[in-house]
């Protein structure tokens, strides 16, 4: 029987995050002599998603649009974005891996003082190209031309966050978004 070609393109859960994939499924005898077997499909063109926060010290300095612009010139799809103010305990939540950290009290009284701005950004390598273009946590340290470097006051008051891999990401966007609210 031959399996007519077929291209899809879903959204699928890999690794706890959603990210949208490019399935392509080939005819049987095209899968065996492309990757020598039956049942495989080619995936490609994968892209992955990361939680973005211009911080509460950028939003108050009207930060948010010149970093909003560097998003979108930087070729992030926005699926997502809402201005909050957070708790304390909101934000508590948010840091929890940072509990045991001496600056606990200090970031979470931070993060919940002034409103702040929640994004879901899209790319291929989201997560990854998002904490480039922050730059380090420490803007004495950050790299030329990194939001950090440009518009962070200090280690705390540094502008924006960015979730650190795929599965922080996958918590960190549930955390503030349904899936309903990415488009
Ligand atoms: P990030 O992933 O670059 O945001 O850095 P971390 O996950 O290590 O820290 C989370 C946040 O805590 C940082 O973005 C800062 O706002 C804050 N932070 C990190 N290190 C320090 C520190 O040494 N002192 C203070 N006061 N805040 C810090």
């Amino acid at each position: 029987m031959r399996i007519p070609n077929l291209f899809i393109v879903r959204p699928v859960a890999l690794d706890g995050a959603f990210v949208d994939l490019w399935v392509v499924e080939l005819s049987r005898s095209h899968r065996r002599s492309l990757l020598g077997r039956d049942d495989a499909a080619i995936i490609g063109g994968m892209s992955e998603r990361t939680l973005a926060i211009i911080k509460p010290d950028a939003v108050e300095r009207r930060l948010a649009g010149p970093i909003i612009h560097r998003i979108e010139s930087s070729g992030f799809q926005i699926r997502a974005m809402r201005k909050v103010r957070l708790t304390k305990r909101e934000a508590e939540g948010f840091y929890a891996v940072h509990r045991e950290r001496p600056f606990f009290g200090s970031l979470t009284d931070f993060m919940s003082s002034g409103p702040a701005i929640l994004l879901v950004l899209e790319a291929p390598g989201a997560i990854k190209k998002w904490r480039s273009l922050m730059g380090a946590t420490d803007p004495a340290k950050a790299e030329a031309g990194t939001l950090r470097k440009e518009f962070a006051e200090s280690i705390e008051r540094n502008a924006t966050h960015g979730s650190d891999a795929p599965e922080t990401a996958a918590y960190e966007i549930g955390y503030f978004f349904a899936g309903i609210e990415l488009v």
